[in-house]
């Protein structure tokens, strides 16, 4: 029989997977002995179950349900309809992967107009007891009936309002029971049942809305964003209540064991008296810092100074820890391992290091990747920074970054601009779940509401987005879209800049740096590459680039794309000389001056390189990419090559190709034009030549893009040696150079260990093989692969993240055939997925020797490798 509900004390941390992360920790605080209010997990089985079953819930659940409820109600000697011992308690979700405020929570469930006047009774206390029932209304009117929370807070505003009462803890238990009544009618109104009044049916039908909260649209964008599985369901926990709103000596907050902002090793929290719940992240009173507990309340501030550094111990990793205060009694509601920023993460990695808590390997398993890349965020430039003023310096620094933008205030303008390219800056009175898909089409998201756990400051952080909240100087005003600042007003459109990691807000457009690195991040840098068993490289050929690519630690280039150097005006139209013009001479006389411009481009990127191996890819794309376009640029190009425009005409005419990305490129056009690769070999010889002579060695490495038959290979590499041979002994010198292809086409992979007899070295061009191998077009394919993505036709868009079934098969059957037809050879991946975690990890697999990437993935591709080692190292696959 399938066991569907597990008492709290039944579980424990290794059940995530049945019992969802809040639930396993749950269980296991309850085993170390902490003050956890008790009850049970509704597994994540009986949620897949459920949305398996028509959305219905299995009859075994409820059956257990009952004995649950009535075991619980004898472990606490409380039931749902005892007069003094009333049993109330909360519904929360709880997936396996933490999706903070993705899903639904009902709080005080089973009061009803009987059980508030037992509660009132009981406490002596009626505005406690209608406050908690106009909660529950509230929550489960838009949780379970989805009756917006509009209707019920708009009412409540105008009638906070009307009487005068400015803060929610004024209204006297007779307003609160107006209010609850009023409630009752709205649910009459927009959802045409009243509020159910048993509380076994309340119980039942929240259940019920956490399941169907899983697939609710903001749940699915952040798993798609956040890459978590749709289907494991989400666990269900059912928890008896603790009031943090009982008066003045209660309270709830939130606390992370050390700051997720800096890392540093201190208690970070906030807190609010007589409030309950959601109250603290919802942003709508300002909590206190979690030092002035000391002061309020000094032995329940110790107690969760020893409860947090216990759990901290516990689980070694930091811990975002929700507790509520009951007449100074502590309670502990969740703990979990605390979202931070990324600079935070190689700090607490390198401190737990230092402190001994944890191994290297293990500090390398706790920091992800993509925090790695939030790190090498950038700063506002301090000069451009003094020719602007300041908006606001009252602001919380709630997600580092800097970022620029125009104003919006909803989150649908926010998509609907950035859809357009514009950048945008999100200024919200506070953000809700419902923002989370403008809040990742912002540059910036701004509130006046809220701290620093408020909800806009956790996502944001997860997100590694600039967020400044708490700007209670300025109001915004979502409604006639303006923003009052002190001395003047904003509107929609007006470009703001807005540092996240000091809180401040600024006029205009500020220019940007990139992050500098800490002492930390070397150091943690320094143990990745410990780990790593994959060398990785940088795709790069601008000397800015390639500079940053070593400091974040390249290995070497693996790829330098030669027509990246042909866009320049003086170079683009000597080139467009060389395509068009129909006589050899007309076109070596382009050539000629085109290899001069190779020639410096080469010599600089070699000479930054030294012994490093650098891979020049010699000329790939299709021609029609160096065409011009538009009827202006056609004038000026005529005039240039001294033609008339008809002429240009009839050449562009001439090159035209159906399907110019399955045409005339790559090692095509060297068969079609051998000049264009000797030209571009002599180039790379003759500044390697011009090094030695300054006593500067280096290791070029020359490679043939798009190769599908060996034959193209050997003959041009027959033509490329030739002469370099020619060169080396007019020049009495030896280079020590390397001659290889790159795996771009599927009949390439299946010849592998034919090709690889002839090469030095592989790189696999994963953005060809993947277009080539789907037949889907890199340039255009985005216009399906979302719908793909959405239908779980295709788990992920393949040119972002390897696809293993296919690609990856043909890379392994390839790079297995070419080490054992040539085992000196050298076998890189240089395509986008390079970069790419997940990718890195299967290649980390396979006899691979190098990946590639752009210099700001480097670190993050190092990451990949070495945390795919710790977990498991080398399969040999
Ligand atoms: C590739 O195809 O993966 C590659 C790296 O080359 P490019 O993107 O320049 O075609
Ligand atoms: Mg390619």
């Amino acid at each position: 029989m399938t066991k569907y509900i597990y008492a709290f004390d039944e579980g424990q941390k290794s059940m995530k997977d049945l019992l969802g992360g809040k639930g396993a920790n749950l269980a296991e605080m309850k085993r170390l002995g902490l003050p956890v209010p008790d009850g049970f997990t509704i597994t994540t089985e009986a949620c897949i179950e459920y949305l398996n079953n028509h959305s219905k819930l299995p009859d075994l659940l409820l059956k257990q349900l009952d004995v649950e409820l009535d075991a619980l109600s004898k472990r606490i000697q409380k039931s749902f309809s005892d007069d003094g011992a009333l049993l109330l308690v909360s519904v929360r979700s709880g997936a396996k992967i933490s999706m903070p405020g993705m899903m639904d929570t009902i709080l005080n469930l089973g009061l009803n107009d009987e059980n508030v006047k037992k509660l009132a009774n009981k406490t002596n206390d009626s505005r406690f007891a209608y406050d908690c029932y106009r909660r529950l209304l509230q929550m489960f009117g838009q949780v379970v009936y989805g009756i917006p929370m509009s209707s019920f807070d708009t009412y409540f505003d105008q009638y906070k309002t009307q009487h005068h009462y400015e803060s929610d803890a004024e209204i006297p238990a007779e307003g609160l029971k107006e209010i609850c009544e009023h409630f009752k009618a709205v649910y009459l109104d927009e959802a045409y049942k009243p509020f159910p009044q048993e509380p076994i049916d309340q119980l039942t039908e929240a259940i019920e809305a956490v399941f169907k909260s899983w697939d609710n649209d903001r749940a699915r964008v952040y798993r798609q964003l956040n890459e978590i599985p749709h289907d494991i369901g989400t666990a269900v926990n059912i928890q008896e209540m603790v009031f943090g709103n009982s008066g003045e000596k209660s309270g709830t907050g939130v606390a992370f064991t050390r700051n997720p902002i800096t890392g540093e090793a201190k208690l970070f929290g906030e807190y609010l008296l007589n409030a309950q719940g959601e109250d603290v992240v919802a942003g709508i009173r300002t909590p206190k810092d979690i030092e002035t507990l000391k002061e309020q309340m000094p032995h329940v501030h110790e107690q969760f100074v020893k409860v947090s550094t216990q759990l901290e111990t516990h689980y070694k990793d930091m811990q975002d820890i929700e507790f509520t205060i009951e007449n100074e009694n502590l309670y502990i509601l969740q703990t979990r391992s605390g979202k931070r920023t990324a600079n935070a993460a190689i700090h607490i990695a390198v401190d737990l290091v230092e402190e001994d808590v944890i191994s290297k390997e293990k500090a390398v398993m706790n920091v992800e990747v993509k925090s790695i890349d939030q790190l090498l965020h950038p700063n506002f430039d301090e000069q451009s920074l003094k020719q602007t003023s300041v908006i606001t310096k009252v602001g919380l620094p709630a997600s580092p970054g800097a970022a620029s933008g125009a104003i919006v205030f909803s989150a649908e303008m926010a998509k609907q601009q950035a859809e357009q390219g514009n950048k945008v800056i999100l200024m919200r009175p506070e953000t809700s779940p419902e923002d989370i898909e403008g809040m990742v089409a912002s540059e910036a998201i701004v509130t006046t509401h809220g701290g620093m756990t408020s909800h806009a400051a956790v996502v944001a952080r997860g997100m590694g987005k600039c967020c400044v909240t708490g700007c209670s100087d300025l109001e915004i005003n979502i409604t006639d879209k303006v923003v009052h600042y002190k001395g003047g007003s904003l509107y929609e459109g007006d470009i703001i800049s807005v540092d996240g990691a000091k809180g401040d807000i600024y006029f205009g457009e500020v220019e940007t740096i990139q992050a500098e690195r800490s002492h930390a991040f070397e150091k943690f840098m320094q143990w990745s590459e410990e780990n790593a068993r994959l060398d990785v490289r940088m795709n790069a050929e601008t000397a800015q680039d390639i500079q940053a690519g070593y400091q974040f630690g390249a290995k070497g280039i693996g790829l330098v794309r030669t027509e990246h150097m042909f866009f320049a005006p003086e170079r683009l139209i000597e080139m467009r000389r060389f395509i068009l013009f129909d006589t050899q001479d007309k076109r070596i006389a382009a050539l000629n001056t085109i290899k001069q411009y190779q020639k410096n481009d080469f010599e600089e990127i070699l000479k930054l390189s030294g012994e490093r191996p650098t891979i020049i890819r010699l000329l790939d794309p299709p021609l029609h990419e160096f065409l011009p376009n538009s009827n202006n640029e056609k004038a000026t190009v005529a005039e240039q090559l001294n033609v008339t425009i008809k002429e240009l005409d009839q050449y562009i005419e001439s090159l035209n190709e159906v399907n110019p990305m399955l045409g005339h490129r790559g090692c095509r056009l060297a068969i079609t034009y051998p000049e264009l690769y000797i030209m571009q070999a002599e180039a790379i010889i003759e500044s390697a030549l011009e090094l030695k002579a300054q006593g500067v060695s280096c290791q070029p490495e020359i490679m043939i893009p798009l190769v599908s038959t060996v034959a193209e290979f050997t003959t041009l590499k027959a033509q490329i040696i030739s002469r370099i041979e020619t060169l080396q002994q007019e020049a009495k010198e030896h280079i020590h150079y390397m001659i290889g292809t790159m795996i771009e086409t599927p009949r390439a992979c299946l010849i592998a260990s034919e090709l690889a007899k002839e090469c030095d070295f592989f790189s696999f061009g994963t953005n060809d093989l993947t277009q080539l191998t789907f037949g889907f077009s890199r340039d255009d394919a985005g216009t399906f692969i979302g719908t793909y993505s959405e239908l779980g036709i295709l788990e992920h868009d393949p040119f972002q993240t390897l696809d293993v079934e296919g690609i990856g098969e043909l890379i392994k059957i390839a790079s297995q055939q070419a080490k054992s037809a040539n085992p000196d050879i050298t076998i890189g991946v240089c395509g986008e997925l390079g970069g790419d975690h997940k990718s890195i990890q299967y290649f980390n697999q396979l006899d691979i020797d190098y990946v590639s990437c752009s210099p700001f993935r480097v670190p993050g591709a190092l990451l990949s490798t070495a945390q795919s080692e710790v977990e498991g190292g080398r399969l040999h696959v």
